[in-house]
């Protein structure tokens, strides 16, 4: 705590109010040097290797395999020979004991994942504690439960599994989005190869020591890890069932191009660029929190991040206020500092690619404000920004960004607002602030996008499904409607 000021007989207070640093230890984590590829159970040593880095200070943290199209044939090959060879005709209620045990071995282990999950990614621990963790265990319990219950959740349609999933996920929750896409597929009686993002493979292949400890049969999961290639390769394969991809609509679309014709199914959960309206009868505090966890949590990494407010004109001015001041008070550093709520870019990448859009906004007109914030010197980092004065058509109010970066619009009217918020390719998710029902309903009815949420922001539940429409792609993830791109219903 600082020094406190007795000075003129007022209460005593402390003269400075930052935080002292408050760092989770990184003890708990064992690296290995390299890793290879967990192919039937194994890890296969790969012909080619590439340095994973902690994005917030560059460091190396290990080596890890770039998987060739024959690795991934081998993989494909593990999976199928696992799925032909019990786990497919396992009763439901086997395959629930073996889901079950992996989510108590998630919780166990919670911490060791979600510091390396901070290491490799850049996120902030509270989040990777508080969010991707409770979640990515709450998935597998989820789904757990399902298992041996698939004939009642689908009755009369004789579910069965598909057969072998090719899944690939992106880098901003690396064993959330790895959780989201095995639990169901392993519920429903299938095998599953999955890449995980070049940026961030280390908490997938920490996960396979997760599947050694719950005695997961050999080859119902298996992990390729690898760049872009791999993914390619993957969907590639004749003998994948379905794929599940994960990432942006670029490369979304390109794999539906690539499926054209194959009879594969596929799922794609891509980009988004979400409203978030605020009406002038809403709690107004309540909604700066709102909009702050919309767009900064997760470095603004997040496919439905509110990064498109839309500020009734009425409270315009206290609104932006309001974020303006909050805004100084988040703490931007180093992702293992429990205070911190802002953690590091996860790649030179991206950052390069939010710079540039940030450059585009000032060009074309937009007030850019930025709280001012000491950013370390190592590391990739972007500092909380807020736009004002954006007009639709601009790169900043039109294209997804992907990092902390907010644009203000404003609005009269609920029709306005519907106008304005529909005016994207996108349709993932949007948030509505307002203290009355009706509106809530008749906003939720025509605001296209998958998920609406009502007074909050970025709630996320298992028992709830996600997903897009337009240019977000297709496909539900969570619930009920999670499990249905996993199974068949021929006879
Ligand atoms: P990508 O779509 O390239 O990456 C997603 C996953 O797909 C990664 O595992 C990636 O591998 C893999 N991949 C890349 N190319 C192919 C391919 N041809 N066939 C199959 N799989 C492939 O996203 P980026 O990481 O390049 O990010 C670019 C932008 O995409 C971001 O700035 C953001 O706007 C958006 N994005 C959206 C996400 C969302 O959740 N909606 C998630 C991530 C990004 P690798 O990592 O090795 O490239």
């Amino acid at each position: 705590m600082a020094e406190l000021d007795r000075t003129g007989g007022a209460p005593a207070v402390p003269a400075d109010w930052t935080y002292a640093p408050a760092p989770e230890s990184k003890d708990i984590v064992t690296l290995r040097e390299r890793y290879g590829l967990f192919i039937g159970g194994e890890w296969v040593e790969p012909a080619e290797t590439f340095e994973t880095i902690s994005p917030s200070s560059e460091e190396p943290l290990a080596l890890v395999g770039q998987a060739s199209a024959d690795d991934v044939g081998r993989a494909v090959a593990a999976a199928r020979t696992a799925f032909a060879d019990g786990w497919s005709a396992l009763p439901g209620s086997e395959r629930a004991k073996y889901l079950f045990r992996i989510a108590r071995i998630l919780q166990e282990r919670a911490r060791e994942l979600a510091v390396l999950e901070s290491m490799n990614g850049g996120k902030p621990i509270k989040e990777s504690r508080d969010v991707d963790l409770p979640l990515a265990a709450a998935h597998f319990f989820y789904y757990a439960g399902w298992a041996d219950k698939l004939e009642y959740a689908f009755p009369n349609r004789k579910p069965k599994p598909v057969g072998v999933a090719g899944q690939v996920i992106p880098w901003n929750f690396p064993l959330l989005m790895l959780a989201w896409k095995i639990a169901p597929a392993l519920a429903a009686g299938n095998t599953v190869v999955l890449k995980p993002a070049e940026t961030t493979p280390l908490t997938a292949l920490l996960f396979c020591d997760v599947l050694r400890q719950a005695e997961l049969p050999p080859g119902v999961v298996n992990i390729v890890t690898g760049d872009g290639r791999t993914g390619a390769a993957l969907v590639d394969h004749p003998d994948v069932d379905k794929i599940a991809f994960t990432g942006s609509t670029e490369v979304g679309k390109a794999i539906q191009r690539q499926l054209a014709g194959s009879g594969k199914k596929l799922t794609l959960e891509l980009g988004g660029k979400a409203a978030n309206i605020v009406f002038d009868d809403c709690a107004l505090d309540q909604a700066v929190e709102g909009i702050v966890n919309g767009i900064y949590f997760n470095q603004g990494h997040v496919c439905c991040a509110g990064s498109r407010l839309f500020a009734q004109e009425s409270i315009y001015e206290p609104l932006v206020d309001k974020l303006k001041r909050r805004l100084e008070t988040l703490r931007v550093g180093d992702p293992l500092d429990k205070n911190t709520d802002v953690g590091a870019i996860n790649s030179a990448m991206q950052l390069e690619k939010i710079r540039e859009l940030v450059e585009s906004g000032r060009e074309e007109g937009a007030e850019i404000y930025q709280p001012p914030c000491r950013l370390p010197e190592k590391g990739y980092w972007f500092a909380p920004t807020v736009f004002t004065n954006v007009a639709q058509s601009y790169r900043i109010a039109q294209e997804e960004i992907f990092g902390p970066v907010l644009s203000v619009l404003t609005f009269r009217t609920p029709e306005e607002a519907i106008e304005k918020a529909n005016n994207t390719p996108y349709g993932l998710s949007a948030g509505v602030w307002t203290e009355k029902g009706s509106r809530i309903l008749w906003m939720a009815q025509r605001l296209r996008a998958g998920v609406v949420w009502a007074n909050t922001y970025n709630r996320f539940d298992p028992a709830s499904p996600f997903g897009g429409y337009k240019e977000s792609g297709f496909g539900r993830e969570g619930g009920l409607h999670g499990l249905e791109p996993y199974l068949r219903f021929d006879e």
